[in-house]
């Protein structure tokens, strides 16, 4: 089955994972900016790591068939450094427009700092002034309920701000309700350590239905597993669940979130190749 992974980050993993992904059917991948695993020294490393995302990561994809789309954002990890922070918000702008770019992500929290939550409302004032669709990290293990808490706050907040083009990924069981009744799209992330497992994905599909929710790897260079949306394939087929009802989460749904945004100029697989997988 034809899939996109709608949060990946390429960067980070090796061209044999590109022909890998492709060999199991991955026709997109969209990969949001995030931390280097360091704190970058100045506002010139982010024009770099960005010029690597809109040029070079289109063209290592390119060569397995799969498009390459990206979002723009200083990460939640180095927004405690505010003066820095709003140098790239600043700088963001000069690559918007550039091929793939589908918008600002993914911004979020990370220890819910106050700091944090400055340079997450500078990023939303950004996203809002220049008409662009946000990707959200919410935090990890005993931080997620309450900054998940605060990010819908903050969201919410602002009323220039369109639900339905807003997805806040790493939902589990006890976030993934306060994000889908607040109108704005949900993410799951398959992960071997931490995170949602397939099994729970399933479950959580079960419970909410398939409106508004995506599935994604996270892959990174961390212990992840850039292969975990065939894993939730899998898991739906055991249990029963329909090719069409696989299809609408892990292809159709992530279509049809990105169609908002104008740098998603995507060229689809063919009708029929869709349909016979
Ligand atoms: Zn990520």
């Amino acid at each position: 089955m034809y899939y996109i992974d709608p949060h990946i980050h390429m960067v980070s993993r090796t061209t044999d994972d590109y022909e890998t992904l492709a060999k199991m059917g991955c026709v997109a991948v969209s990969e949001p900016a995030f931390w280097a695993g360091y704190d970058r020294g100045s506002v010139d490393g982010f024009r770099d790591y960005f010029e690597q995302l809109t040029s070079f990561e289109l063209q290592r994809a390119a060569g397995y068939g799969i498009q390459h789309f990206t979002w723009l954002c200083i990460n939640a990890k180095e927004a405690e450094n505010v003066t820095l922070s709003r140098e790239v918000i600043a700088m963001i702008p000069e690559f918007l427009d550039r091929p793939g770019v589908l918008g600002i992500g993914e911004i979020g929290l990370n220890k819910n700092t106050p700091n944090e939550a400055t340079i997450f409302l500078d990023h939303l004032d950004l996203a809002m002034r220049t008409d662009e669709q946000i990707l959200i990290h919410t935090p990890h293990l005993e931080d997620k309920y309450q900054g998940t808490r605060m990010i819908l706050d903050m969201l919410t907040g602002d009323s220039r701000i369109d639900q339905s083009r807003v997805l806040v990924d790493h939902v589990e069981e006890h976030t993934i309700g306060l994000v889908l009744d607040a109108g704005f799209w949900a993410g799951m992330t398959l992960y071997p350590v931490s995170k949602c497992t397939p099994a729970r994905a399933v479950d959580m599909v079960e419970m909410y239905g398939p409106e508004r929710l995506l599935v994604n790897s996270a892959g990174d260079w961390g212990p992840s597993k850039p292969t975990a949306v065939p894993d939730f394939i899998i898991e739906m087929r055991r249990r029963g669940h329909s090719e069409q009802a696989i299809r609408r989460v892990v292809y159709e749904n992530p279509v049809e979130f990105f169609s908002q945004s104008r740098g998603f100029v995507f060229d689809p697989p063919e009708v029929s190749e869709l349909t016979n997988l």
